[in-house]
């Protein structure tokens, strides 16, 4: 089955909004086994939009639009499937009294306009919007399926997993395609590629690389007649994968650094705490992005000068012997925090963000500092790049480092 997605708005073509409900979509169709070949995206404008579907429906078995289903005279989608398949729009009475009683329970008068969301087409079935007063439609014809889901995309994902989702299922006989992702952290991308080279050239699964905020991502495809077979192709390729990148894998799929550092902490009921100089809160607000933070994560302090250093209670011989871009401070900040904060853990980060270098110490020097009554270590390293991707990456480092420490106490 050959899909083609179109997104129709002209606030897509104006840059005002980005087009979530294509990649939804587009993430949606490898469960179902359909290939998709084609995602259009095309304003509120008759004329190209019927272009637009009739391109489609020459060329597609399957189409799926979102959008300009709504009320106003900018939206067109009905009107224009009306006329590229020849039918002719009607006012569904049933459709209508349902759009009245939605108003009405609201408390609010229909504008007359909102009757236009109650036209169909003979080849058009209306679907049921739990989320909003637009319904969709499903038409067939010619043994072509076209799907048309409203805008918002809340309303869409509602529609499409209780309405159109279990449609598809029925007719899409083919197979499925199930992906898992393995995530690495500390290894370049051209050195992960190297290393799992010999699986690069996998048909069925297939294994992709590819570099994230976080590290490098390995995305293993496999296209199966069953969820449960690809399962097993793919962990057949994990395995290998597992062997050659050992313990610089840190996580799969929607694991996040921060998830499996808290999962960790979690199952050993270890509380963390923080002490941040040059990231301004971002690894206490990493580490708050996960879910269930409160159960490990106690809080943090964010000094930015070395008053603050010293009122937090980090030595001020020490700032002064070594400089506060050191390991010296980044371990006392680790274990000043830690000790102040009553926590098993504490984790620290210091460093040049710039512009300017700092205490002789170039811009991206950085150090972190891991403390806890049995383990004690510092990370040195020098991460390029603008603040953000310099504080970021350092937090990466800290989160991942802060793994490895607790890999370590097993
Ligand atoms: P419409 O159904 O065209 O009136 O769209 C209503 C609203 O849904 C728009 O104002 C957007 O906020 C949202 N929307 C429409 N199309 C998309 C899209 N492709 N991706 C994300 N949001 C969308
Ligand atoms: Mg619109």
């Amino acid at each position: 089955m050959k899909a083609e997605i179109i997104s129709v708005g002209t606030e897509l073509l104006l840059g005002e909004i980005t087009d979530t409900n294509a990649s939804y979509l587009a993430g949606q169709l490898p469960l179902l086994g359909i290939d998709l070949y084609w995602i259009s995206q095309v304003g509120d404008n008759r004329v190209r939009l019927v272009e637009v579907l009739e391109r489609a429906w020459q060329r597609s078995d399957l189409i799926l639009t979102t959008g300009g289903l709504g009320p106003t005279e900018d939206d067109l989608t009905r009107e224009t499937i009306a006329e590229v398949l020849g039918e002719e729009l009607r006012i569904d009475p049933i459709l209508e009294r349902e759009i009245q009683e939605r108003f009405a329970r609201r408390g609010v008068k229909m504008a007359p306009s909102n009757i236009k969301q109650a036209a169909v087409i003979p080849s058009a079935k209306a679907i049921h919007n739990a989320r909003g007063t637009a319904p969709g439609w499903w038409v067939e014809k010619d043994g072509h399926i076209l799907m048309a889901m409203p805008g918002p995309p809340g309303e869409m994902h509602h529609m499409w997993h209780t309405e159109v989702l279990p449609r598809l299922h029925q007719r899409a006989t083919g197979a499925i395609i199930f992906s898992k992702t393995l995530k690495v952290f500390g290894l370049p991308e051209g050195t992960v590629g190297e290393l799992v080279s010999p699986l690069l050239s996998s048909a069925n699964p297939t294994l992709g690389v590819y570099a994230k905020a976080d590290g490098i991502h390995l995305r293993f495809t496999a296209k199966a007649k069953s969820q449960q077979q690809a399962e097993e192709m793919i962990a057949h390729g994990e395995t290998r994968v597992r062997s050659i990148l050992g313990e610089s894998i840190w996580g799969t799929d929607n694991d996040t650094m921060a998830s499996v550092a808290g999962d960790m902490l979690t199952e050993k009921g270890l509380s963390l705490v923080v002490m941040e100089y040059c990231t301004g809160g971002l690894l206490a607000t990493t580490i708050t992005e996960a879910p269930d933070t409160s159960a490990y994560f106690k809080g943090g302090l964010i000094p930015y000068s070395n008053e603050a250093l010293i009122a937090y209670g980090v030595d001020a011989k020490l700032i002064y012997d070594y400089g506060v871009i050191s390991s010296e401070v980044a371990q006392a900040m680790a274990e000043v925090a830690r000790l102040r904060l009553g926590a098993d853990v504490g984790v620290s980060i210091t460093g040049v963000i710039g512009p300017d270098e700092l205490e002789g110490k170039p811009v991206g020097t950085m150090y972190i500092g891991i403390d806890s009554s049995q383990n004690k270590k510092t990370i040195e390293g020098n991460y390029p790049g603008d603040r953000f991707r310099v504080k970021r990456w350092v937090t990466n480092v800290a989160l991942f480092e802060l793994r490895k420490m607790l890999l370590a106490l097993d």
